[in-house]
């Protein structure tokens, strides 16, 4: 093997660049050269491929979004498209490709391993909501993003007694507003995989406040339902409060990632070129019990469902229910 390209589809995560850095730096320790493929699956099918060395990735390692730029390309699904790709790779003389993206991209990954070109995929999205890995690139950085804005918001929370509904990211999946609300002590977390209840979380808030609290914290995630509407909805049971909301939007999708994001990534980066020297292909990297995994794409997406952490939304629930 003597020529990999790596690239970034989907949702940038922050800790990609790190798992960019270590395919450079693996890729360069077993003599191998490394492209970076721009604007993913678009910058592929155009040829938009630059050598990277140790010099391009130094610094971006601890920079969150991607050095290499992401792109939506819903036309890749076609295999005309998918065809003119191959051909590119193959006439820039690669040999292997590393995609760093979501499921959507690993599926990417699983065409052009089915054309006959060897290609691996890396977790990187902020959701944490790929199946089988208990882990994904850019997880743990949102959350601190998130916590740290959350812990923010309750300092001005507390002055006014206020009750604040903080809305964080998260469409299909509630791992953020898990994580980053039992972090701050929320007396109420919201999403999309467990059903609620208004009467209860006002019934909630308010026992906590009988308990002397000087503040309440509601954790939403984004595909429940938009924060305006959810304040206006909780506000005409819970008259007596003074009731505010946030949306963090886009602030959990920045930032340098932690240290965790960085290691994880750095492993995970390693090992795909490993895996790609020992002719592995089709299949995608990830954490399970904190050790790296490797999970076939089609049976892990086809047949798995990501798994939300259930018993920390329940031990939140617990904390705050008398
Ligand atoms: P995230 O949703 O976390 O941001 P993702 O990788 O799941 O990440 P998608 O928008 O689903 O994001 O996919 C990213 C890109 O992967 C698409 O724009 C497209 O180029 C490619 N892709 C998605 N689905 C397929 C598919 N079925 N076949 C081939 N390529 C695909």
């Amino acid at each position: 093997m003597k020529r990999i390209a790596v690239l970034t589809s989907g949702g940038d995560a922050p800790g990609m660049n790190a798992a960019v850095r270590a395919v450079v730096e693996q890729g360069a320790h077993h003599g191998i050269e490394v492209y970076g493929v721009y604007y993913g699956y678009k910058g592929l099918v155009e040829g938009d491929f630059r050598k990277l060395e140790s010099k391009d990735t130094q610094h971006a390692l601890k920079l969150g979004g991607t050095m290499l730029y992401s792109a939506r390309f819903p036309e890749f699904a076609q295999a005309d498209i998918q065809k003119q790709a191959f051909d590119q790779l193959k006439k820039a003389d690669i040999d292997a490709l590393v995609v760093i993206g979501g499921d959507g991209s690993f599926q990417g990954a699983l065409a052009l391993t089915k054309l006959g070109f060897p290609a691996i995929g890396i977790p990187g999205t902020i959701d944490n909501d790929i199946p089988g890995t208990e882990y994904t690139i850019g997880f743990d950085t949102a959350v601190s993003s998130a916590l740290e804005a959350i812990d923010r918001i309750s300092d001005t929370a507390a002055s006014h007694n206020r009750t604040f509904v903080i809305e964080v990211m998260g469409r299909h999946a509630g791992d953020i507003a898990v994580w980053a609300g039992v972090a701050a002590g929320a007396d109420a977390i919201v999403i999309p995989e467990n059903a609620y209840e208004m009467e209860d979380i006002v019934h909630r808030v308010r026992q906590g406040r009988e308990r002397g609290k000087d503040y309440s914290l509601i954790v939403l995630a984004e595909g429940v339902s938009n924060v305006d509407d959810f304040v206006e909805k909780y506000q005409a049971l819970a008259a007596e409060q003074e009731v505010r909301g946030v949306s963090l939007s886009h602030i959990q999708r920045g930032g340098m990632p932690t240290s965790r994001d960085r290691v994880y990534a750095t492993l995970m980066g390693a090992r795909a070129v490993d895996c790609l020297r020992e002719g592995k292909a089709g299949i995608y990297l990830g954490i399970q019990g904190e050790q790296l995994a490797e999970f076939d794409i089609i049976d892990t997406l086809s047949k798995a469902k990501h798994k939300l952490r259930q018993d920390l939304f329940i031990l939140n629930r617990d904390l705050t229910q008398r």
